[in-house]
């Protein structure tokens, strides 16, 4: 099944711009639409008044057209009367402040008050609404607008009685988070603080349980909706995906959606064709299994310092793109523009007037020319951890290093190189099946991932920062811990650097940002330092198809590492591709001609024109 829509806003209308709005729907081939994820205040205006007769019009008459309805639950956005009654359900920031009402996310998910309100809005919405149901998504875009942490007294009581599972004793407590250093030795569970405006660097051992507890508190929140949702519908339960995002771990929370989705926007100042490939494999590798994309750039946005238009041909282009990489199909965002509201510059399908704009035909030739839903290949896996996300973030040797920023020059020479890429995570089971696997810059690595590495058959490459950390963020005392045989070497020190030369195989490339003191045992060296604090030392070494660097490399430096383990498939730039059993599709991301070569054939390929060869 495929899916193919936008998302909607009836209630933004007079009900008599409906039957216009829906027959364009079928004009142009929207089949799904998803409604009512902003909608509280018009269902329940004020307090226990609900009044779900204009929803419940608007979705009969998409039904009644043959449109299918994904139902979002509305608690992104209460309604002012909540606020006003209950102003402490607001969430806190970390100097203490307490946000506002007036836009959206302004709700703390472990307020037990905002729970009970939230309870009664779902089991509202699932008793009108199941009726016209296809899909439900739960609440909107957890964590967006930094909203992941919460500082407030309703968090902290939540927090405290999640570390009283993890670690039983308080004495446990103070060891793990090695307390004695700068005097933070707690007495009792009570003690325990936020770390509000803190005057220099927070607990590194604390802050990782804050992480950890702030998605527990996010599934239990969405767990708890969906719970009440399965009283009256069997339909698919999922939640939207961010772009870049890292503060929620998205592999945990994933596993309590029936499918992944995403909100597709152009996440840097201009659109950069293998940063949005990199996120549609994240979320395809989080199940292993086709995602949707569920808010799909149409155009410009409204929430960048310049919103850009981009030319006619690239909503095209990024539904292409989406299929291409395994989606299941895509919701542009939005259907309807609208003049008024916090979102009034955003693109949409239709204009201010309610007309068709060129990207309706966009659409409906997108959506032609994306036939079936495409399942890559297991080729290449690069291990990914949202723990280690925060580890990185939470304290740093080189605060310029930036972990996805750096996984993502490994991910780019891969794919330049014409090879599918999955993210590989702890849990994940299934691995062998790929020829090469990748595990960089994974401070904390878990035993039972270790073991995986060992039992690998195929090639491995590892690099510097790995499995140096334990689970409670503490410096293991021998690096790299666990994987010192299978590389056949010992880390013996390590220091942060700007960029430093080396000599690998012969040929000049740099790496940066750390560098390790390998003392070799067991391994063949191919490469050393030229400059930087251990010049003259091993940067990349060899043992049997077990791989180490070193330091932190660049595309130009994997293009070249990897081009040895990984023949290209093609040559040329510009071009996303996918290997789909035997064939490789190419996609040409430049709005102009280009050419490719594959296997030393010539590949001309019109702007943003696929290609089987
Ligand atoms: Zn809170």
């Amino acid at each position: 099944m495929q899916i193919y829509g936008a998302d909607y806003y009836p209630e933004h209308w007079d009900e008599s711009s409906w039957e216009k709005h829906v027959k364009i729907m079928k004009e142009i081939g929207i089949e799904w639409v998803r409604v009512g994820e902003f909608a509280w205040s018009i269902v329940e205006p004020k307090e226990g008044r609900y009044n779900f007769s204009k929803l419940e019009k608007a979705l009969k008459l998409l039904k009644d057209a043959g449109i299918k309805n994904i139902v979002g639950t509305p608690t992104a956005a209460p309604p002012m009367w909540l606020i006003k009654k209950h102003p402490h359900v607001l969430p806190v920031d970390k100097f203490g402040r307490q946000k506002g009402a007036g836009s959206r996310r302004h709700y703390c998910p472990a307020n037990d008050v905002y729970r009970e309100y939230s309870k009664k809005i779902v089991e509202k919405y699932a008793q009108h609404l199941s009726t016209y149901a296809d899909m439900w998504q739960i609440d909107n875009e957890f964590g967006c607008h930094d909203t992941t942490l919460c500082y407030c007294e309703s968090t902290r009581k939540a927090f405290v009685e999640w570390l009283k599972k993890r670690y039983v004793s308080i004495d446990e407590l103070n060891y793990r988070w090695g307390n004695r250093f700068w005097s933070q030795t707690v007495n009792d569970w009570d003690e325990i603080v936020l770390p509000i405006n803190t005057p220099a660097f927070e607990n590194p051992h604390m802050m990782l349980d804050f992480f950890r507890f702030s998605t527990d508190i996010h599934i239990d929140y969405m767990r708890m909706q969906s719970e009440i949702i399965r009283k009256y519908s069997d339909k698919p339960i999922t939640h939207n995906l961010m772009v870049d995002f890292f503060d929620i771990d998205y592999k945990k929370l994933s596993q309590y959606m029936d499918l992944v989705s995403w909100d597709n926007y152009v996440a840097t100042k201009v659109y950069d064709p293998y940063r949005q490939a990199a996120n549609h494999d994240l979320m395809r590798s989080l199940k292993k299994k086709p995602f949707l994309v569920m808010e799909q750039q149409p155009g410009r946005v409204n929430w960048k310092t310049i919103n850009e238009q981009y030319p006619d041909g690239y909503l095209k282009l990024w539904i292409k793109q989406a299929h291409l990489h395994g989606a299941l199909g895509v919701l542009v965002f939005r259907f309807d523009q609208i003049q008024w509201g916090a979102e009034q510059y955003h693109g949409a399908l239709l204009d201010y007037a309610e007309r068709k704009t060129a990207r309706c035909e966009e659409f409906s030739r997108a959506k032609r020319e994306t036939e079936g839903v495409l399942v890559p290949e297991k080729e290449v896996a690069i291990y990914f951890s949202y723990e280690n996300a925060w580890i990185h973030r939470i304290n740093h040797l080189n605060r310029n290093f930036n972990y996805w920023e750096s996984v993502m020059e490994i991910y780019k020479a891969v794919r330049r190189l014409g090879y599918n890429v999955d993210f590989v995570f702890e849990e994940d089971d299934e691995i062998d099946s790929y020829r090469l696997l990748i595990v960089p810059y994974a401070m904390y690595l878990p035993e039972k991932f270790i073991e995986k590495l060992e039992g690998f058959k195929g090639d491995i490459l590892i690099t510097c920062m790995t499995s140096i950390k334990d689970e409670h963020n503490w410096l293991r005392r021998e690096f790299p811990h666990g994987l010192q045989r299978l590389l056949g070497l010992e880390i013996v020190d390590f220091a942060a650097t700007e960029r430093v030369d080396l000599n690998v195989s012969g040929l000049s490339l740099s790496g940066g940002f750390w560098c390790d003191k390998i003392m070799v045992k067991d391994a063949e060296v191919l490469g050393s330092f030229k400059s930087g604090p251990f010049a003259g030392m091993p940067c990349v070494t060899k043992r049997g198809n077990k791989y180490y660097v070193a330091t932190v490399g660049d595309e130009f430096f994997y293009t070249f590492m990897l081009g040895k383990l990984l023949p290209a498939k093609l040559v040329g730039d510009g071009v996303d591709s996918a290997q789909i059993s035997e064939k490789l599709i190419l996609l040409n991301v430049q709005e102009h001609e280009n050419v490719v070569w594959v296997s030393n054939e010539r590949i001309p390929l019109g702007a943003f024109e696929s290609r089987e060869v």
